[in-house]
């Protein structure tokens, strides 16, 4: 059974709409990033450039998790290398975390979008699309052993986390997820790009102060 991509239409994830079906049988970096590049585990893969997989060093303690590749993202095969991706950086340095040791990646591994004239605008993913690519989250997981995982965001909070997850009540606090010992979340980046002027510069120390909250538990826990 297909996904059906841009209606409302929920399908149950079966083999034929999950990641777990293209998953290697070693699980380093290398051979999941290599195996993902042909992932067709639901309907993005039709439309996205390619897949975007997470990228940062192996032995990082540190990961971060967006929802999805953006326009940029989706062209140059980074994840986070687009405004979200330079505000992170920025913020990640002002809360004293040098962003060269952390491992970024998405919730999804393709872009989704909608056509707008030329344009190409960023589509939500459906729940089933979050469900069917979550193999891929889990097995950089496994294969990296983070100490703390960041969810920024709804989307990257719910694959964690489930669907009950709600930024507004579990921002900042350490939690446990089925496969991730330690899972701690805050606004997506974008949230503040997309803010009212009047409070952007506030949204940015919250997010600042929440990275500030992220290097201090890594800490802890590495103690
Ligand atoms: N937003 C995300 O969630 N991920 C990216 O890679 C870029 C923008």
């Amino acid at each position: 059974m297909q996904s059906d991509l841009f209606g409302t239409g929920e399908t149950p994830a079966t083999e034929s709409t999950s990641a777990s079906a293209f998953m290697p049988a070693t699980n380093s970096l290398d051979a999941l990033r290599e195996a993902a590049r042909v992932c067709r585990g639901c309907d993005l893969y039709a439309h996205a450039t390619q897949t975007v997989f997470g990228v940062g060093p192996e032995d990082a303690r540190l990961m971060f998790v967006g929802e999805q590749p953006g326009d940029m993202e989706d062209r140059q095969g980074s994840p986070f290398v687009g405004p979200a991706g330079k505000l992170l950086r920025g913020a990640l340095s002002e809360a004293g975390i040098d962003p060269a040791l952390v491992y970024i990646t998405n919730a999804v591994k393709h872009f989704k979008f909608i056509e707008r004239g030329k344009q190409r605008i960023h589509a939500s993913p459906k729940r089933i699309e979050i469900v069917s690519c979550t193999p891929w989250l889990e097995a950089e997981i496994r294969a990296l052993q983070p100490t703390l995982v960041v969810a920024l965001g709804a989307t990257a909070g719910q694959a964690l986390l489930g669907t009950k997850f709600r930024v507004t009540q579990s921002r900042g606090v350490l939690v446990r997820a089925d496969f991730a010992e330690n899972v701690i979340a805050t606004i997506h980046p974008s949230a503040i790009l997309r803010a009212d002027p009047s409070v952007r510069d506030e949204q940015h120390r919250a997010f600042v102060a929440d990275l500030k909250l992220v290097r201090e538990t890594l800490e802890r826990l590495l103690a």
